[in-house]
């Protein structure tokens, strides 16, 4: 247990500041497991906010805990592709090994289970997190020697069963069993750039004006899934009055599937720093603050380390690489584990110490947002793409991608494929090209953009018109296939921030899939809107009444009404929590119809099956009276 002035020094390692809130909450976590009530007290006391405050973040985040947790914290990824690798398997020895259960603490105190949304590592499930370290390509044997080690006293360090991944994975200050798996290169993620060279030969040619024309120019698209033009978010921030303005780079990267900024973060840091270097000189910003995700913390020193060096070359700090006045610097704050502060006004929240909640808009970041300072929030992949499209051209670029959608961009592809891991590929591939790519057979959907996103069957023929699609029709066989799913990725067909998540036909696309996207929203949500907080609950309640074969008809109206109702919650989540229930009516109809009772046109809304299960349970429960 921390002892009072183990608090005291944390509180003054952050200067008592409120807005550091985060940073104090996860250090207390850090060393002594979980949060007293007498600690948030000594907060709240020392940084003049109120008990009611310091409990509203500490409890809104996975990572931080108000109850003791094990020695060993065990956080198992429940996403699909996880489940897909065998996670139930791994769940089972995880419990068999450590004598308890998910969701609870051993008896000794030694292990405690968790499940947890998403990590980033889809490309080599099922994984964990234990103690802040990753383990990845779990199976049962693994687990019984881990837990072995663990009873034995190992650190999280020497539990490591295997060598550490390639690259920077290996890293001294890193150390990870991660694997970065890129499998394309194109032209951000090529060997042609020496890092820092646009900023150290060629940042000093340019005005503000003319970056930001250049980055307009080439009509880079923000990477993050929404697609807003890059150069004028920086237009409208620079044309902000503030003290200070503010560049944010959102490496907060939660939805299931998608783990291409890990990938960025891990081998090229010097890119997306200095994106965010040139950003805040374009955009006349003081102040960047990078957002990691807490379940890659375990990059955290090889990043605060990579920014040392930057300061020793004097590419941040004061009159960076000898201009005048230009004067920016960057820290990293850490999350404690929330898909929702991948939105950019929960992400701001988040920085300034509070609960993850999204802002009502207007105003935009950019106008109020971090300390109510103009604020630019980028995507790791936009800044990234931002440096080469400056050191080459915005014509060089437009040679690149569709008309529409310039450029390339960076995949994470998952599920059932032979080469999961990152491809770098222009905008308008198909997805028949990706699969392709990806040693991909068998096809049977592709959930393009996370749960979130949209998924898409064979014969999903998007924006052609039925002619062309007939053209192509063949009976069956893998010509089929090769012909189908050719839609395209791009702004005006597929949209996406980069997850692709493959299903072949042994899938149980509804029972396996859907379910557990619905329950990842359910688990994400904030809270704070009654669409949101309720609906998704709802509708998995009544995708399960089809799947249980009690589905009438009406049931899929509902669902499709249910889904519009959702599309007025107040930010991304909510506005896209029912999707996966809508894109799969929309797509595999079938799949419902076939569940449903075609004739009946009643619900009774009794479940007769259910009913007895449940009288049964509460038969045994009770004590039985002979009354004769
Ligand atoms: Fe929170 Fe959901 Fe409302 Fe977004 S839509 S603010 S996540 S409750």
């Amino acid at each position: 247990m921390a002892e009072k002035s183990e608090i005291d020094q944390i509180l003054i390692k952050f200067e008592n500041d409120k807005t550091r809130l985060m940073d104090i909450l996860l250090s207390i976590n850090e060393i002594q497991g979980f949060i007293k009530k007498t600690d948030m007290q000594d907060i709240s006391a020392s940084l003049g906010i109120s008990m009611a405050q310091v409990q509203e973040t500490a409890s809104f985040y996975h990572f931080l805990s108000l109850k003791p947790r094990g020695k060993y914290n065990i956080y198992l990824d429940n996403s699909i592709t996880s489940v897909m690798k065998g996670r139930e398997e791994v769940k089972e020895a995880f419990e068999h090994y450590c004598k308890t259960t998910f969701g609870k603490v051993s008896e000794d105190g030694l292990f405690g289970l968790f499940d947890t949304s998403c990590i980033g590592m889809n490309d080599q499930e099922p994984a964990a997190i234990i103690n802040d370290k990753v383990f990845t390509n779990l199976t049962p044997y693994r687990v019984k020697h881990l837990a072995e080690d663990m009873r034995a006293g190992k650190s999280p360090d020497e539990l490591m069963y295997e060598d550490y991944g390639n690259g920077n994975n290996a890293d001294p200050d890193v150390k990870a069993m991660v694997n970065s798996h890129i499998r394309k290169k194109s032209i951000i993620l090529n060997d042609d750039y020496q890092a820092f060279d646009f900023l150290s030969s060629k940042l000093k040619g340019h005005t503000p004006e003319t970056v930001i024309s250049e980055i307009e120019a080439s009509n880079l698209r923000g990477r993050g899934g929404a697609g807003f033009p890059t150069g004028l978010k920086w237009r409208f921030g620079r044309r902000t009055d503030g003290k200070h303005r503010v560049i944010i780079c959102n490496a907060d990267e939660g939805e299931p599937g998608t783990f291409k900024d890990r990938v960025l973060l891990t081998q090229y840091p010097e890119l997306v720093f200095e994106g965010m270097v040139v950003a805040g000189f374009a955009t006349g910003s003081d102040i960047g603050l990078l957002y990691l995700r807490y379940e890659y913390k375990y990059l955290l020193r090889f990043l605060n380390r990579k920014l040392a060096e930057m300061r020793k070359k004097h590419f941040l700090g004061e009159n960076i690489s000898g201009m005048e006045d230009f004067n920016f610097d960057i820290r990293i704050q850490l999350g404690a584990g929330a898909y929702i502060c991948g939105e950019e006004s929960a992400l701001i929240e988040s920085l300034e110490g509070k609960r993850g909640e999204p802002r009502d808009k207007p105003p935009f970041p950019v106008e109020k947002g971090y300390l109510g300072y103009p604020t630019i929030v980028n995507n790791v992949e936009t800044l990234a793409t931002a440096v080469k499209i400056l050191h080459h051209g915005a014509d060089w670029y437009s040679g690149f991608g569709t008309k529409d959608s310039l450029g390339t961009k960076l995949l994470s592809i998952s599920g059932d494929c032979r080469y999961p891991g990152i491809y770098e590929v222009e905008w308008g591939s198909s997805i028949r090209e990706i699969l392709a790519m990806c040693g991909a057979h068998d096809v049977q959907a592709v959930q393009v953009g996370g749960p979130s996103g949209m998924i898409i069957g064979m014969k999903d023929a998007g924006n052609m018109d039925n002619s062309e699609l007939m053209k192509w029709y063949k009976p069956s066989g893998m010509m089929v296939a090769e012909k189908f799913f050719d839609r395209k990725l791009s702004y005006s067909d597929l949209p996406t921030g980069g997850s692709i998540m493959i299903f072949n036909n042994s899938r149980d696309l509804l029972g396996e899939v859907v379910m557990n996207f619905m329950d990842f929203f359910i688990e994400e949500s904030c809270g704070s809107c009654s669409t949101c907080r309720n609906l998704p609950l709802v509708m998995k309640n009544k995708l399960q009444k089809i799947l249980d074969g009690h589905g009438i008809r009406k049931d899929i109206f509902d669902l499709l009404d249910w889904g519009k109702v959702l599309k007025a919650s107040r930010c991304g989540l909510g506005q896209t929590a029912g999707n996966p229930v809508l894109s799969s009516i929309f797509h595999f109809r079938h799949l419902y119809e076939q569940r449903i009772q075609s004739l009946a046109q009643f619900d009774s809304g009794f479940d007769l099956e259910k009913a007895i299960k449940e009288t049964i349970k509460y038969v045994h429960k009770k004590p039985v009276f002979h009354h004769f």
